[in-house]
């Protein structure tokens, strides 16, 4: 673990515990009508504090569907979820959003940012729900802002944001509650290549200064960036190389 990274907060430095993530027989079916459609079947992931995994998967795999589960956003019909040592599998709604809230960053392929609003606020929103008085709260997203190389740009709109601009501001909300988790749905995959490639340079930062990252891409040469691969196929994950 790298120490003394400009980035790194202290006592941000990894420490031996439980995983970040542990599922076991994670599953899920939509139901259309009377048609039951089973989209994960037994999903077993291990995530260790500080490792960058990519889950690869064909387009309609349930890749998206399982980052939901794994951010709280979805349930799964069966299995077992814990999220830093803790058993996330039967909490209410109530105590899920703020699990969600204090210990998950989520990146989304569309970006989800608010329109007509500045990349400072965008990315102070998550902490309006912990309660932090509006001056902390901004002092947070100027330094998480500045983190991501957009310290330049703390005023714009994401119409005045290019699409790695505007990935980089949601990446930025992702991270500025420290969460213990980031997760990523196709983060590149409505960005230009070198758009795409600056994103990717930016998780390996993260990755370097000690967050879990694990991400999801139907893109192979997107893959080949995490430290890791899975493959989500029939409902089950495998090891790819
Ligand atoms: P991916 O992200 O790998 O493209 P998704 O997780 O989005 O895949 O979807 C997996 C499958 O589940 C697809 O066949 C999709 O049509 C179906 N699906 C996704 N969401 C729903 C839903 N809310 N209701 C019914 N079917 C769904
Ligand atoms: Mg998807």
């Amino acid at each position: 673990m790298e120490q003394g990274h400009p980035w790194l907060p202290p006592g941000r430095v990894a420490v031996a515990g439980p995983p970040v993530v542990r599922t076991r027989a994670i599953a899920r079916t939509y139901h259309r009508g009377m048609i039951a459609v089973p989209v994960l079947s037994a999903i077993d992931l291990e995530l260790a504090a500080g490792e960058w995994v990519a889950i690869l998967g064909p387009s309609g795999s349930g890749k998206s569907t399982l980052l939901n589960i794994l951010g709280l956003l979805d349930r799964p019909d069966a299995g077992i979820y814990e999220l830093a040592g803790e058993d996330v599998s039967d909490l209410g709604d109530t105590r899920r959003a703020a699990i969600r809230n204090q210990r998950i960053g989520f990146v989304f392929q569309n970006f989800n940012l608010l329109p007509r609003t500045s990349a400072l606020e965008n990315v102070a929103t998550p902490l309006l729900y912990r309660g932090q008085r509006r001056a902390a709260r901004l002092a947070s997203a100027r330094t998480t802002l500045e983190r991501v190389g957009l310290g330049e740009q703390l005023d714009y709109d994401p119409t005045q944001l290019s699409g790695g601009q505007i990935q980089r501001v949601a990446i930025a909300r992702a991270l500025v509650g420290e969460p213990a988790l980031l997760l990523a749905d196709e983060p590149t995959g409505n960005l230009d290549a070198q758009s795409g490639a600056e994103v990717l340079d930016l998780f390996a930062d993260l990755h370097r200064a000690g967050s879990t990252v694990l991400m999801i891409t139907h893109d192979p040469a997107v893959a080949v960036r995490a430290e890791r691969r899975l493959l989500l196929d029939g409902g089950r994950l495998t090891p790819v190389g």
